[in-house]
């Protein structure tokens, strides 16, 4: 098992990645707990959960919203929970973000801990204690910062994942390690045949690797005022991109990576071999790498995704493989940059 921490002023988080989800319980200390999981999870593995109630979502984004959180408060009421329960997510991203939410809430705040039982919120969503529900159509619209008490990260639970939720996850990898590791960027290209099969002992050394990655970064910035917006690299055309299109989130961020990419070697910024390397790997990952639509149905829906108004945006250009670079700028020149590329 490889243990990190995440210490940030509020609290610090425990990153288990390695663990048995049959040991989670190990990590409950003796009050009383509540799971959240979905029906997909709880199926695969209930077997393996500890004892204890449990609140079960139905699986999806479409679940990510202020009427499943009021469904889990119900419950907590319900089940007279008080301020001493422990709250305990297992799933995958949708499950994390929830109950996150959920648990930082409910009586102003209860402990929480994950179990990250997909790629995805093993390399990205449950680590960093950021939380939240969709609203009116955006994402992550209303959340709270709240450190999980753990994350415990299940390796062999990743076996029975759908492919598309593999390359949701591969599609962070890369992005974590664009922006935070260019050794790591090196391994994968190495390694694509054994990342695709899943192999364990591969797979748990990225998985530390970006756990290592996304740690450093929060503890630098836990409230992204600055440092931790290069995480967001890719994802200023994804989020317009999963609006417009049926496209997963994993399939929006390698085209968002490939236009950040494109747009930084047009700023003179990134070497034209670097910005191919980091296609061809998207590529060798079965990720797509080639706009679906064209450039003015892209703009309005960046437009429109903007969550403030204003007309500058925080985009997350490279200078280099590892080093992501963020800048302010005009709403108008990204547009027309997305007319010229896409
Ligand atoms: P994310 O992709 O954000 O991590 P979800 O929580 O929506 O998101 O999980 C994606 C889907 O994968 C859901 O349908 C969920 O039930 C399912 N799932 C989660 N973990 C596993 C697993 N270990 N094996 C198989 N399916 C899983
Ligand atoms: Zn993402």
């Amino acid at each position: 098992v490889n243990v990190l921490e995440i210490t940030c002023q509020s609290a610090v988080s425990k990153i288990m990645v390695g663990e048995k989800l049959s040991l989670l319980s190990n990590y409950l200390g003796k009050g009383r707990t509540i799971i959240i999981t979905d029906s997909n999870v709880r199926r695969l593995y209930g077997k393996e959960f500890p004892s204890a109630e449990v609140i079960e979502l139905e699986p999806g984004e479409r679940s990510k919203s202020l009427e499943t959180v009021r469904m889990c408060y119900r419950r907590l009421v319900d089940l007279e929970a008080d301020r001493s329960v422990f709250i305990c997510g297992i799933g995958g991203g949708v499950v994390c973000d929830i109950t996150g939410f959920v648990a930082s809430t409910f009586l102003r705040g209860v402990g929480v801990g994950f179990a990250a039982t997909t790629l995805l919120a093993q390399v990205d969503a449950a680590v960093g204690g950021k939380n939240g529900v969709d609203f009116n159509g955006y994402k992550n619209m209303v959340g709270t910062f709240r450190q999980p008490v753990f994350v415990l990260s299940d390796i062999r639970v990743l076996g029975t994942l759908p492919s598309r939720e593999v390359a949701c996850g591969l599609s962070e990898v890369v992005k974590t390690a664009v922006v935070g590791n260019d050794v790591l960027f090196a391994q994968l290209e190495a390694e694509v045949p054994a990342l695709l099969a899943l192999d364990p002992v591969l797979l748990e050394k990225v998985v530390t690797a970006c756990a290592r990655v996304k740690t450093a970064v929060v503890e630098q910035d836990e409230r992204e005022q600055g440092r931790r917006r290069v995480l967001n690299f890719g994802h200023t055309l994804a989020h317009a991109l999963e609006k417009t299109s049926s496209i997963s989130h994993g399939q929006a961020v390698s085209l968002g990576m490939v236009f950040a990419a494109e747009y930084s070697v047009r700023k003179r910024r990134l070497p034209r071999t670097a910005a191919d390397r980091i296609i061809r790997l998207l590529e060798r990952m079965k990720l797509p790498v080639d706009f679906p639509e064209n450039g003015r149905t892209l703009c309005e829906a960046v437009r429109k995704d903007k969550k403030r108004s204003g007309d500058a945006v925080r985009f997350v250009f490279l200078d280099g493989i590892g080093i992501p670079v963020v800048e302010r700028i005009p709403l108008s020149e990204l547009e027309a940059a997305i007319e010229d590329m896409c």
